[in-house]
């Protein structure tokens, strides 16, 4: 049990470089591993989670998934995030709370701009 604790941790920091490089990251769906591709290479039918034998799953992607609407809230967003992330994510504050507070100041920063 611990062995496999420390193995996912091992294996969820290292995601976050994965997460940089490749363009598609499958996830299991059993342990939540991931793996990092730069195509849709991975035979998710045929691949098996290293660790539990798990299903890989393609992670939806963030923006290619979104091809009707290329001109893109998203990517300012993305942009806004990039330039804010540090200032909310402060000590004692998680990942999914950052990026709420982020998202609401979003919002309030397009309003005052419009
Ligand atoms: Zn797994």
């Amino acid at each position: 049990m611990i062995l496999i604790l420390s193995l996912q941790s091992y294996f969820l920091s290292r995601c976050h470089a994965y997460a940089i490089r490749t363009k598609f990251i499958y996830v299991c769906t059993t342990c939540g591993h991931r793996l990092g591709r730069h195509s849709k290479s991975l035979n998710t039918a045929k691949k098996a989670c290293p660790f539990c034998q798990g299903k890989f799953e393609l992670e939806p992607a963030t923006s290619d998934s979104n091809t009707s609407d290329k001109s893109t809230p998203m990517n300012k967003f993305a942009q806004f995030v990039k330039e804010n992330y540090r200032s909310c994510r402060t000590p004692g504050t998680n990942h999914g709370d950052a990026m709420k507070l982020l998202s609401q100041k979003f919002a309030e920063a397009k309003l005052s701009t419009i």
